[in-house]
């Protein structure tokens, strides 16, 4: 008990450290979006400020509408705070949230290895939102012959400059990368922040092996913490996570893109997921 309670303030701790400089957002920055599935306009669940989160009566869907435009989410991932959060970025001091990085990171890298029957040596990964590139490295330094792709220059740059990596900026949607080429794709809370879910599948799925498996985690909006803290669920952040996902809505989008879910991993005391308790780890495979 004396370990779970350390933990909850630790969360607390994170939270504070991936405050980021506020924008004053207005009206003309937002636009109103409908289901990228089904094309309809979702039904209001609540308001945040002047976020809207929407589902879909149709397929269960749930998104953000409306929600900032293309030019306001990009003015938020080119600013140097987004990275510098200690969980996603890179501080030379220890820290909480770069050892639960670690943590994720080593099992992770676990999974990939059991999910490729325990030879990682030569196989190619491609990993999408490599942020500063601390996984890749991690996984270069295991034998994995690794590529990036990274939304943001900020963070290409460094990772250039100071790992040394193969890293591509811009999107997965628009990099031509050679078809039928990875062994691994993974992306670490990516899929709530891209522009058409079922675009970037299909994108990641061209650039897979057919016997490739995909790696990923991201919020769920069927957590206990969502549920239960609604618009103050703290990783709601509507300016950033427009798609909001449960194992059901990703098993449907996966399904449609002729792969399925292998693995489902929700529990926050595993090391994958430490103490996030409203995140899920998935993996998938082609059918
Ligand atoms: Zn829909």
């Amino acid at each position: 008990m004396k370990y779970l309670t350390k933990g909850f303030k630790n969360i607390t701790l994170i939270k504070l450290e991936v405050t980021m400089k506020q924008e004053k957002w207005v009206e003309k920055d937002f636009e109103e979006v409908d289901c990228f599935r089904c094309g309809t306009k979702g039904k209001l669940l609540y308001k945040k400020e002047l976020w809207g989160v929407v589902k879909c009566e149709k397929c269960g869907q749930v998104f953000i509408s409306p929600r900032l435009t293309e030019e306001g989410r990009k003015k938020i991932y080119e600013d140097h705070s987004y990275f510098d959060t200690g969980v996603y970025g890179f501080s030379n001091k220890f820290n909480l949230a770069m050892s639960l990085q670690r943590t994720w990171s080593n099992d992770r890298l676990n999974l990939i290895s059991e999910l490729l029957n325990k030879n990682l040596e030569n196989k190619k990964l491609l990993e999408i939102g490599c942020a500063y590139g601390l996984f890749l490295n991690f996984a270069k330094q295991k034998g994995l012959e690794v590529t990036g792709i990274e939304y943001s220059s900020t963070a290409v740059k460094w990772s250039k400059e100071n790992l040394k990596l193969n890293v591509h900026n811009g999107e997965i949607e628009t990099i031509k990368l050679p078809e039928n080429t990875y062994d691994v794709v993974c992306f670490w809370d990516v899929i709530e922040h891209v522009k058409n879910p079922e675009l970037f599948l299909k994108s990641v799925r061209r650039v897979l092996k057919k016997d490739g498996v995909i790696v990923f985690s991201c919020p769920y909006f069927n957590s206990v913490p969502a549920t239960v803290f609604k618009s103050n669920w703290w990783t709601l952040r509507p300016e950033q996570h427009i798609w909001q996902f449960t194992p059901d809505t990703l098993g449907k989008l996966f399904g449609e893109q002729g792969m399925k879910l292998v693995k489902v991993i929700r529990n926050p005391l595993s090391r994958i997921n430490l103490f996030r308790f409203d995140s899920i780890t998935v993996a998938a495979k082609v059918v």
